[in-house]
């Protein structure tokens, strides 16, 4: 059971942290108010605020329990949208640089669908709770202040000036937002954040499933890998019929948008069964490319006139190279901890704690998201990093054929188990074992 609080809370941006903070929040205020830059229809689909949805959004299996706790029934909603449930084991083909990892059941399933039908279904949700409400087509120019309290916000909806005031005003505009400008204003300044760019880019495009090709995954991935696997590529089965073909480019590299061009890199991958489906499906989008797919981490918790009455979460605070999935993940794990610290703290008067639990549940995405992408970096690393560069890449030459340490590699990846399994005694003495040996696992063959 929450405590209530005061009045009234407004939350700018109505993407998927937005829409999450909407629902916590509405347990503690009274009256819980959406400020949005797009204009969201009820059907809507892509929109322009939110460009990565063109490109494919794998829910983690933390995130699908977080969601579920939040959305009772979630799961069985997606599934009847069309989303697909796969085993991350026996329904996933994935190909790590020394060979293709096990296919054994691995008893973790996800559901695979797109970033518009699952932001669709929960925003259905959380605009049926009578205490919350959308004001959409305004775009929030900065925060309104008195006295070191944030007391709501100005920007422009029409052309026309627009004002709104608030007990608590949670910043969630994204990967975009202008908050550390925005408290400049106020006299608040930021530590510069904290910034490793992979210069990643994704390439991708929807495809209606051709039934004749016979493929045996439903979701296949071939992962980049610093410093010598640049291109990498992955197909999910998502919506019922539609397969989301995505290119990856890392340390520079980046697929074509034209349709010969985004064929040829698929050709250069191992897992060929990307190319057929591009030479055999029929297209059901454009081509679609985001690039320069870098990590950001803004570090609020360390702002000691941080004001009150304001509170950050989500891709406005830790953005992250996407390959690994935390984002969506990450936002929900941040509005779990915001619905448990509101049943003590009101936090409009004590916005640290939870910016400070805002950077602790981001320490582990960024540092699984940051190691690799700093392995195409030409400085010197710290000796932590190489370290941890050093024992990735022996844990994926043992992958392939071992059954047990993808296992363990799996549940830390989806964020279900700590990355400290992954140097206990069953996986650390076969990664071992390989170095001191040379050995290779016999990898399955496709
Ligand atoms: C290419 C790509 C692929 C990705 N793949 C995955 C994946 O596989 N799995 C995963 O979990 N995550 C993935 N992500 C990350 C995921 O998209 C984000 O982590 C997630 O959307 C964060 O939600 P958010 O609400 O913070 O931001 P967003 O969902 O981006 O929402 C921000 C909202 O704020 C609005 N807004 C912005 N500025 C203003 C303003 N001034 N006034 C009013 N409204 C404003 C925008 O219109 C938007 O609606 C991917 C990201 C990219 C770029």
């Amino acid at each position: 059971m929450c405590a209530m609080y005061s009045d009234r809370a407004l939350v700018i941006g109505a993407g998927f942290a937005g829409l999450l903070a909407a629902r916590v929040l509405s347990e503690s205020y009274g009256d819980v108010v959406l400020v949005e830059r797009d204009q969201i229809p009820a059907d809507a689909g892509h929109r322009s605020g939110t460009p990565q949805a063109h490109h494919p959004h794998a829910l983690l299996a933390r995130g699908a329990e977080v969601l579920e706790a939040l959305f009772p029934s979630l799961g069985a909603e997606l599934r009847a949208a069309g989303a697909v449930q796969a085993d991350l084991g026996s329904d996933f083909a994935s190909r790590v640089p020394a060979g293709w990892a096990p296919r054994d059941p691995i008893g973790l399933t996800v559901p695979s669908t797109t970033r518009v039908t699952i932001e669709r279904i929960i925003r259905r949700r959380v605009l049926k709770l009578a205490n919350v409400s959308l004001v959409d087509g305004v775009t929030v120019d900065g925060l309104l202040h008195d006295r070191g309290t944030v007391t709501g916000v100005h920007g422009r909806r029409s052309g026309e000036p627009f004002t709104d005031y608030a007990d608590l005003v949670v910043d969630a505009s994204g990967r975009t937002s202008k908050l550390v400008s925005w408290l400049a204003e106020l006299g608040v300044h930021c530590p510069a954040p904290m910034i490793v760019n992979g210069h990643l880019a994704y390439t991708s495009r929807l495809y209606h499933v051709n039934d004749d090709l016979p493929l045996d995954w439903k979701t296949t991935c071939e992962i980049t890998h610093a410093p010598t696997t640049k291109r990498g590529g992955a197909v999910s089965t998502v919506d019922g019929q539609l397969w989301f073909v995505t290119l990856f480019g890392a340390g520079g590299d980046v697929a074509p948008t034209d349709d010969d061009g985004f064929l040829a890199y698929a050709t250069t991958l191992e897992c060929q069964d990307i190319a057929e489906i591009i030479k055999t499906a029929t297209p059901a989008s454009p081509i679609h490319r985001a690039a320069n797919l870098r990590s950001r981490w803004n570090r609020f918790h360390k702002v000691p006139n941080w004001p009150r009455g304001l509170l950050a979460l989500g891709d406005s605070v830790v953005s992250l190279n996407p390959v690994h999935g935390h984002g969506m993940t990450l936002a929900a794990l941040n509005c779990a901890e915001l619905r448990h610290l509101l049943q003590d703290h009101d936090l409009a008067k004590e916005p640290l704690v939870f910016q400070h639990a805002v950077a602790k549940a981001a320490q582990i995405p960024w540092m699984s998201a940051t190691t690799t992408d700093l392995g195409w970096s030409q400085k010197k690393l710290p000796l932590t990093t190489r370290f941890l560069q050093w024992y990735a890449r022996r844990l994926f030459e043992v992958i392939p054929g071992n059954p047990q340490v993808y296992r363990a590699f799996i549940r830390v990846s989806q964020m279900v188990d700590h990355p400290a399994t992954l140097v206990r005694p069953a996986v650390l003495w076969r990664v071992l074992w390989r170095v001191l040996t040379g050995s290779r696992p016999q990898a399955r063959q496709r």
